[in-house]
């Protein structure tokens, strides 16, 4: 009975949806720009506006509002730079059958679902998202498992989407043990913003599913301090309770959180929820996000500040995937000067040098 309420409470949250201008509520401050993507979306090709009724709580009625922007989409989306591309990470070539990519040697990523709570302003998944072809098809499946046996090399199992907790707790069992079946052998790895946007949906009948697949780690996207909250805290700590390890990705938005000391309180409020932030990610160049989009330059003086700020659990990995497919590469700065005289020089994080002798 427990878990049927449960489950509701997310399904009623999808249901409740705010899906366009006429679910606002009559006081939502609304921009020109905002309405007149509303008035153009006819035009297609622009991802769909979905936000959860528990997400637009978290927001305030004001259009610089950090997390107002990550769900509130404006005519900038449909501003594309000629260097923003279809397909950003030039993944094309590296699909080896529908919906799944095998980039790097060890691990590959399945997108089982196009569909999410929330729509992300930033989403540089946008043109899979927007295709609407719903959960992957028993074909794809079988086509995918036929993949993964033949390549042992894959070790790790990269699920997402779209959002995979997208899928009721059944869908998602099901997909999980055909693949597992297949690959004992495989840690599989669920990407998901549901902890930040949905945190209903960890209730315990997803609880039980996930924990009949260890090892299976959680990957989320906290972006903003705001989105932490007594829900999303809870949310996380069933995961990690139930033995699966969180980890966050952040992406560095411009007008969310461009600043070393907002990602400095979103990291350290993580770490105290168990959650380990793994990346910062460089905006990537998907279509109509440039407004996001904040100047290398720039990103790296944020990540150098925001490395001075916190402890090395709090710190993520700042780091770019470089479009046509040249994968992720890490942007970190480099504290090693000089070799001479068999030594090595270093700066250290206070800017002073000290020297390594390495014969
Ligand atoms: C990011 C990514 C991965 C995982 O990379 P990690 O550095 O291990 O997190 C795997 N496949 C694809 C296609 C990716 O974009
Ligand atoms: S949850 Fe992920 S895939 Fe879905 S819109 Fe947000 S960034 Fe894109």
């Amino acid at each position: 009975m427990e878990r049927v309420m449960e489950n509701e409470n997310w399904k009623r949250q999808i249901e409740h949806s705010l899906r366009n201008t006429k679910d606002l509520p009559a006081d939502f401050v609304i921009t020109e720009s905002e309405k007149n993507y509303f008035e153009n979306t006819a035009r297609g090709g622009s991802l769909g506006f979905s936000v959860t009724p528990y997400y637009f709580s978290l927001a305030e009625n004001n259009p610089s509002d950090p997390i107002r922007r990550q769900f509130m989409p404006s005519m900038d989306e449909f501003a594309v730079k000629t260097y923003e591309l279809e397909d950003p990470l030039g993944e094309n070539r590296f699909s080896p059958c529908t919906r799944l990519i095998h980039r790097y040697q060890d691990r590959a990523l399945l997108l089982v679902t196009d569909s999410c709570a929330v729509y992300c302003r930033h989403c540089f998944r946008r043109s899979f998202t927007r295709l609407n072809r719903g959960i992957i098809s028993m074909e794809e499946l079988g086509n995918v498992i036929a993949y993964l046996k033949r390549h042992d090399e894959i070790m790790e199992l990269l699920i997402s989407g779209g959002d995979p907790l997208m899928l009721d707790n059944q869908e998602l069992e099901m997909i999980l043990d055909r693949i597992t079946g297949a690959r004992k052998d495989l840690v599989l790895r669920v990407g998901t913003r549901a902890p930040v946007v949905l945190p209903q949906r960890i209730d315990n009948g997803l609880l039980s599913v996930l924990k009949s697949y260890l090892p299976l780690w959680v990957i989320t996207q906290f972006n903003h301090p705001r989105e932490i909250t007594a829900q999303s805290r809870k949310a996380v700590s069933s995961l990690v309770d139930s033995g699966i390890p969180v980890l966050n990705q952040t992406v560095l938005l411009r007008g969310v959180n461009d600043d070393e000391d907002t990602l400095a309180l979103v990291c350290r409020e993580l770490v105290k929820i168990r959650v380990k932030p793994y990346y910062l990610f460089q905006g990537d160049l998907a279509e109509g996000t440039s407004h996001f989009r904040v100047p290398l330059k720039r990103g790296m003086k944020i990540a150098q500040e925001l490395r001075r700020k916190v402890s090395g659990l709090a710190l993520p990995v700042y780091a770019v995937d470089l479009p046509g497919g040249g994968g992720k590469v890490p942007l970190t700065e480099s504290y090693f000067l000089k070799r001479e005289n068999g030594s090595c020089y270093f700066k250290n994080g206070e800017g002073e040098v000290y020297k390594y002798p390495d014969e």
